[in-house]
């Protein structure tokens, strides 16, 4: 069912928004730290259109879900919760947003971490810019996402998965300073791709882990006396702190450094030593590796041809991502998952997106 099927006209505009993955600086942002993610090939297109009922509709192909908006002032939960988010924060920005028809279709996995909903809001933000000819900047879109996301789907986010949907494309890195937002767009190292496999693993403890980590990240800039452990440049300046706190902050400190290594310029293999040396302080200093995502990394590691690998996200299950020589991604990604497959783990390609490259 299209867009005229379900609502009975044509979309006047339509936009779209990528997924991202985050090649380094894992755990980083909600520290005031550094990240580089990229944008995925996979996008979700938003296709609008005014309605003249008074209501708002929404429609998700994916999940083949509708939802109308009878009253204002229902909030509602599910995917709509994140579009009825866009709307309620723009006119919380002093926006007049008329009764609008959205229509979602996407190519971005849900909930395998590569921010299918930042996407989702990003495209929806840049759809109701251009149809309604909205002054709005990439970073005020990322902004009015995060925002979204926060008060109408209720998860604590960072900026990075909305700056990275907004201003990042799948030619670069997008080097960001989650504390002044100040960025950068490097190019990928020469000769090099990503590849992204996804464990079969369920985040299921990812919440309150990630939120025990982020308890203890505040505590030990408290006990360091700094606004952020961002703060902190010097590894030796973690010593001091009982246990497990400084090995916490140790792989924030270090993770930061590896990031901004990277913004002095690296080889594809040196980036590669850096990402391996992420997964090692996320599995040994941070602890939110688990089984499945260390032998998927160990196979990518031993594979010849492969510069890096490491858990991506949160950790505690989803996906790994890894820097590989071009034009090989798919190759690599095959091998691996077979590989994977033998220790008895049942692993999907994320990407490249076979899906793409097999319509091609
Ligand atoms: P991730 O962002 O890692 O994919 P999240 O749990 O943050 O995982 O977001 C996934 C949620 O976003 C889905 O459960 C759904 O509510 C919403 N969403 C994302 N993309 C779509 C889509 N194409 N159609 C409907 N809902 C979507
Ligand atoms: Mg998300």
């Amino acid at each position: 069912m299209n867009f005229s099927q379900i609502f009975g006209r044509l979309p006047e505009t339509q936009a779209s928004a990528p997924g991202r993955v985050n090649l380094l600086g894992e755990h980083t942002d909600y520290n005031d730290g550094f990240v580089l993610p990229t944008a995925i090939p996979q996008c979700t297109t938003v296709q609008i259109g005014l309605s003249d009922d008074g209501q708002h509709h929404f429609y998700s192909e994916n999940l083949s879900d509708r939802v109308d908006i009878l009253d204002i002032n229902y909030t509602p939960s599910g995917f709509a919760s994140y579009i009825f988010g866009c709307i309620e924060v723009l006119k919380a920005a002093g926006q007049t947003i008329p009764p609008l028809s959205l229509y979602v279709k996407s190519s971005v996995p849900m909930g395998s971490g590569l921010s299918s909903s930042a996407a989702l809001e990003v495209a929806t933000l840049r759809a109701i810019r251009q149809l309604l000819e909205l002054p709005l900047d990439d970073v005020e879109i990322a902004q009015l996402a995060q925002q979204a996301e926060i008060h109408y789907a209720g998860v604590q986010c960072g900026i990075m998965d909305q700056m990275a949907s907004s201003l990042a494309d799948t030619e670069h890195i997008l080097f960001l300073d989650t504390r002044t937002l100040e960025r950068q767009m490097i190019p990928f190292p020469r000769g090099a791709e990503i590849v992204v496999i996804d464990s079969g693993v369920p985040r299921t403890l990812a919440t309150s882990g990630y939120n025990q980590r982020r308890a203890e990240c505040e505590e030990a800039a408290h006990l360091l006396a700094v606004k952020a452990l961002r703060d902190i440049t010097d590894v030796e300046a973690t010593k001091v702190l009982p246990e497990p706190l400084r090995r916490r902050a140790r792989h924030v400190v270090t993770e930061n450094n590896r990031v901004l290594e990277v913004l002095q310029g690296v080889t594809p293999e040196r980036f590669g030593s850096l990402m391996n040396a992420s997964h090692a302080s996320l599995r040994d200093d941070y602890e939110v590796s688990v089984p499945a995502l260390d032998t998927l990394v160990e196979i990518l590691q031993k594979t010849p041809g492969v510069f890096g690998a490491r858990l991506t996200g949160a950790g505690f299950g989803g996906a790994c991502v890894a820097l590989v020589k071009s034009g090989e991604g798919k190759a690599y990604a095959n091998h691996t998952l077979e590989q994977y497959h033998q220790t008895g783990y049942s692993g999907r390609v994320l990407v490249p997106d076979l899906e793409l490259s097999d319509a091609a």
